[in-house]
């Protein structure tokens, strides 16, 4: 006599969700595959942000609109900060490695880079009150913002690089 009278069935019945679940991907394969055959996936743009979590779910709205999903996205501390190699030169790194990828993969036309209001990555490298002087903020965020810009069209002249600042609001400003 088993030991577990219902282990049978409760194994029976997961694998057969199982043969379920691999026929459902099995069968969903082929179209797949020859969608992705038919048109290799486009973004339109790459986006580099920061990780604050405040400002992810802002930001995806922002972009759906403006940009209807076909994104790429590198998220690193900073965003424009990471780019002079913040917290090591290592962050920079890879984000070239992961433009150029979007570039080869994805084909993206533009770089759109955000950064925000009230950075921790910015206060640990440039100034822990900086935040408190929202109007210095701005202007240092745009400083490296436009750094970044000219740092990425030097490697690829042929990229647009679209520059916003980010504020708690949230508002979306574009820097010039
Ligand atoms: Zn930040």
């Amino acid at each position: 006599m088993s030991l577990c009278p219902n282990c049978q069935t409760v194994s029976s019945r997961r694998s057969a969700l199982k043969l379920l679940g691999s026929a459902a991907l099995l069968s969903s394969l082929p179209s797949l595959g020859s969608n992705a055959q038919a048109s290799p996936p486009r973004a339109q743009v790459l986006i580099l942000s920061c990780i604050d979590f405040r400002f992810i779910q802002p930001e995806q709205d922002f972009l759906n609109q403006r940009w209807g999903g076909r994104y790429d996205w590198v998220s690193l501390a900073g965003a424009a900060l990471a780019l002079t190699g913040f917290p090591h030169p290592a962050e920079a790194e890879t984000f070239w490695d992961q433009l150029d990828l979007s570039r080869r993969l994805h084909q993206i036309q533009r770089v759109v880079i955000l950064d925000h209001q009230d950075c921790g990555a910015y206060a640990s490298r440039i100034d822990p009150n900086l935040s408190q002087d929202p109007e210095r903020e701005y202007q240092i965020h745009s400083r490296y913002l436009q750094e970044a810009r000219q740092d990425i069209q030097r490697r690829y002249p042929d990229l647009g690089v679209d520059l916003y600042f980010v504020t708690l609001a949230p508002e979306f400003r574009l820097v010039l």
